[in-house]
């Protein structure tokens, strides 16, 4: 794991290693038992019942029947069986989706691809601390309405949404609520009876398991077309050999998390408050972007007038200190983080941005390095920027 004592990694919301216990549990499926679960023999019955209990451990983490559970290539392929699946299935029921603008950017390019598809799509705009507002969704809501996603919480700005009241709005209505848990998997509960939720796609990396492996929850009676045809694989939702080292992965790695998840967040929340804590206490002109409670308690977001955020992370990349200026799925473009944007900040703003999220393998030094190094740099920057003035 490259979360060394040199480097200081405060991006866990990209990418998080993979715990060596999850490891542990999936070498012997890489080698000593390789079956396939469509084999008849023995070894194909051993990769049977290791598929079942993975399923079990899964669903029952989610408060969900195994039956609920597909296994998928990650969250991106959930959202897309999901969402179009769905919209596909039961377009007789209705032509009409809705999302919020919060929505990851494969939420959206869904939306895009249906709407190129004939369907019609509306988006719940956010308040300024990019929670979306409960009447205008209610608003947006028509009789051909089928579906509405709202993802658990922003994977860049870590606010939370009322899930559990938007699924109550949604109560009689007859559609389905779609919400990506992703940026919240292991800092929220996701008990989808209590939540309210139909369909969830959830990735393994984000429980520190694999990538590539990802799951989707399908409420019993939800409809789904399929994406992938082929051997009928997972209830013939997602034809494909299952990636069984990789199921085996994220089932330990919601073990694990059923065990020591209150007391990781607990822990996380304290080196986040104290991040947030010092660099406002430090930094003049530093605000904070996202809620200031309704936030994951791995997160910690920040702009600073007067400096880009890139020039930013690539100071503090020099100092050994790996922080990012917004989401990973969409860093190689030029476009300011579309969230921040729909929060009411202005381009300029939304490219003075700084996320700092935290993980397993962060300890209160490294909050220390980064409480040292942030200011340090921002003065620096904003000594060579022409655009900053102390007294304005
Ligand atoms: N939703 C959110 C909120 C994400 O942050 C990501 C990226 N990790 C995804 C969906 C896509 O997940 P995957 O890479 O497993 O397809």
């Amino acid at each position: 794991m490259n979360t060394s004592r040199e480097s200081v990694y405060l991006d866990y919301q990209s990418a998080k290693p993979v715990d060596p216990r999850v490891v542990e549990a999936m070498e012997p499926f890489l080698h000593d038992r390789f079956g396939n679960p469509s084999s008849l023999h023995a070894v194909g019955d051993d990769a049977t019942d290791t598929l079942d209990r993975s399923r079990e451990t899964v669903a029952r983490f989610l408060g969900a029947r195994p039956a609920e559970v597909v296994f998928t290539s990650g969250a991106t392929e959930s959202s897309n069986l999901a969402i179009i699946g769905y919209a596909m299935r039961n377009r007789r029921k209705g032509d009409h989706i809705v999302i919020s603008e919060m929505e990851h950017i494969s939420i959206h390019n869904i939306a895009k691809y249906l709407e190129k598809n004939g369907f019609q799509v509306s988006r719940v705009p956010l308040d300024q601390f990019g929670q979306i507002n409960l009447a205008k969704l209610r608003g947006r809501i028509r009789d051909e309405t089928i579906l509405i996603s709202v993802g658990m919480a922003s994977n860049e700005i870590g606010t939370v949404q009322p899930i559990r009241e938007i699924a109550e709005m949604l109560e009689g209505k007859g559609i389905v609520l779609h919400t990506d848990a992703v940026a919240a998997q292991g800092l929220l509960s996701l008990d989808v009876d209590g939540l309210g939720i139909d369909l969830m796609p959830l990735s393994s990396n984000a429980f520190y398991g694999p990538r590539g492996l990802g799951a989707l929850y399908i409420r019993k009676g939800t409809r789904l077309s399929p994406m992938l045809i082929g051997g009928g694989q997972e209830r013939g939702l997602r034809s494909g050999s299952e990636n069984m080292p990789a199921i085996v992965g994220m089932a330990r790695a919601v073990e694990i998390l059923g065990e020591e998840m209150d007391d990781e967040v607990d822990r996380l929340r304290g080196y986040r408050d104290r991040l947030i804590g010092g660099l406002l206490d430090s930094v003049p002109k530093t605000y904070l972007n996202g809620h200031p409670e309704q936030r994951l308690a791995s997160n910690a977001h920040f702009r600073f007038t007067g400096i880009e955020g890139e020039s930013l992370l690539l100071r503090l990349r020099d100092e050994g200190i790996q922080v990012a200026t917004g989401s990973a799925c969409s860093s190689k473009t030029l476009e300011p983080s579309h969230t921040l944007i729909a929060c009411g900040l202005l381009h300029e703003e939304a490219h003075g941005s700084l996320e700092l999220t935290l993980g397993r393998w962060n300890g209160p030094e490294d909050v220390d390095r980064a409480l040292e190094a942030i200011p340090k740099v921002v003065s620096d920057l904003r000594a060579l920027s022409p655009l900053y003035k102390e007294d304005e």
